[in-house]
């Protein structure tokens, strides 16, 4: 038995890190901080100590405690063993670039490389530049399809329709096992037929362990009913109330936009490059002209490669990345919009709320998009809530995080019977339990303990 498996954390939510050890080979796959909107710590008004950020980070369970990941020096105190006697052959794979997957990898020490889909890569970079992401660290990128070895351990990413670019599942072979992992899913947007056509070419393998995102299990808000959904090619005609697919924001989107009079705001999360191309489109559609914040006017350069609209906020923060963002984008001045506010889609994030004031007296609709804040029971919802009342506008919200970003019920039942595991792991899911997984023995593992793998059984390591 030589194939080891350890989930550090994500057995009961968000943040998942898996290892797994083959010999002296090591990969980790996802690296976030457990995902707590209402209780974070670095939430933008706390303020990180560059060098002590590591220990800082440990102390507070936002990176994991594993050894041989960080140097010596920004260990200080901590009682782990440090990067530098790393005795493994190590690499960590990043799903996507999403917080709760990524939001630690800045820490690990430079010898250990850390793998990103190619496009996944260029979004941290465009991150870095816009002060979004911390830099302190290179990445390096993967292509999906593509067999990374590390030591004798392989990795191979699939594509993935997640609501980040460049998201992927890993297929990880060692001389005895075979895992899948299969990072954030979801197969009810657009790419559902590429996402499908992955999970297939992984199921040619045979799979020892699948551990798999169940995150739809969390919630008895997903209720089964018969539904339309013939249009979005899923296997099964079982939908969910309450769904929320991108294909249906679009159209409430279209909807409302086609007999709408006045401004039309929307507020989204930038790291979403789909979603940011497809206002683009649906504004054209009205005759609009999508108008975004320079900082996501930088992403849509970066990874569009597309010129765009930008709208400076009114306010005293300047950037080094301003300079580019005027030089390959149209500016359009407030009073532009004031002035023919039908012909513009205008993004409002929440920090710069206040800029919605000019507008006061215009018509207006507002579409939130999974923007900041991310939930209802945060404190700026309400604050953000209160302005758009004061301006009488028509609020729409789609906020509901675990049906638009994660697959259904159903879909996951597909999912785990198409790719036929001998066993299956729920991570991502706060009632891992609810899992419900078809002709596969389903483990309950214990967080941060040593498990064996062998013809798909888990057995716990006893420390000799
Ligand atoms: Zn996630």
């Amino acid at each position: 038995m030589k194939t080891k498996i350890n989930f550090v954390r994500g057995l009961k939510g968000m943040g998942v890190v898996i290892m797994i050890t083959y010999n002296k080979s090591r990969v980790i796959f996802d690296f976030g901080a457990p995902f707590e909107p209402l209780t974070q710590i670095y939430d933008g008004t706390v303020l990180v100590r560059n060098k002590k950020r590591v220990k800082d980070s440990l102390l507070l369970n936002q990176a994991p405690m594993i050894d041989y990941i960080y140097s010596k020096e920004s260990l200080d105190d901590i009682n782990l063993k440090p990067a530098e006697e790393n005795p493994y052959e190590t690499a960590i794979f990043i799903s996507h670039c999403h917080k709760d997957h990524m939001s630690e990898i800045d820490k690990v020490d430079s010898s250990i490389p850390i793998y990103l889909h190619h496009l996944g890569l260029k979004l941290k970079q465009a991150l870095e530049t816009i002060e979004e992401e911390p830099y302190y660290r290179k990445y390096n990128g993967f292509e999906y399809n593509e067999k990374i070895m590390v030591g004798e351990i392989e990795v191979t990413p699939y594509f993935s329709d997640h609501a980040c670019i460049g998201s992927a599942s890993f297929l990880i072979k060692t001389k005895d096992c075979t895992i899948v992992y299969s990072g954030d899913i979801r197969f009810h947007a657009l790419e559902a037929k590429r996402a499908w056509h992955a999970t297939k070419q992984m199921s040619k393998n045979e799979i020892d362990l699948l551990i798999v995102d169940s995150t739809t299990t969390s919630s008895n808000e997903f209720v089964y009913s018969e539904n339309e959904i013939d249009s979005l090619n899923l296997p099964s005609k079982e939908v969910l109330k309450d769904m929320i697919t991108e294909q249906k924001i679009i159209d409430d989107i279209r909807e409302q936009l086609k007999t709408h009079q006045g401004i039309a705001v929307f507020n989204l999360y930038h790291r979403d490059v789909r979603m940011l191309e497809y206002l683009i489109k649906i504004a054209k559609e009205y005759n609009r002209e999508a108008v975004f914040e320079p900082h996501t006017a930088y992403i849509i350069n970066e990874l569009l490669n597309i010129s765009t609209n930008v709208i400076f906020p009114n306010n005293n923060l300047k950037y080094d990345f301003y300079t580019e963002v005027r030089k390959n984008n149209k500016i359009i001045s407030k009073d532009e919009v004031i002035t023919n506010p039908n012909n513009y889609f205008v993004q409002n994030t929440y920090r710069n709320i206040l800029e919605l004031i000019d507008y006061d007296g215009i018509n207006g609709v507002y579409f939130h998009l999974f923007g900041e804040p991310l939930t209802e029971e945060h404190v700026h919802y309400q604050i953000m809530k209160n302005v758009i009342d004061k301006l009488k506008w028509n609020f729409f919200s789609f906020i509901n995080l675990y049906s638009f970003s994660h697959t259904y019920p159903n879909q996951l039942a597909y999912y785990i019977q198409k790719l036929n595991p001998k066993a299956v792991v729920a991570v991502h899911s706060t009632n891992p339990e609810g899992l419900n997984p078809v002709n596969a023995k389903h483990y309950l593992p214990k967080e941060n303990v040593d498990y064996y793998l062998l013809n798909g059984q888990l057995i716990e390591k006893i420390e000799e």
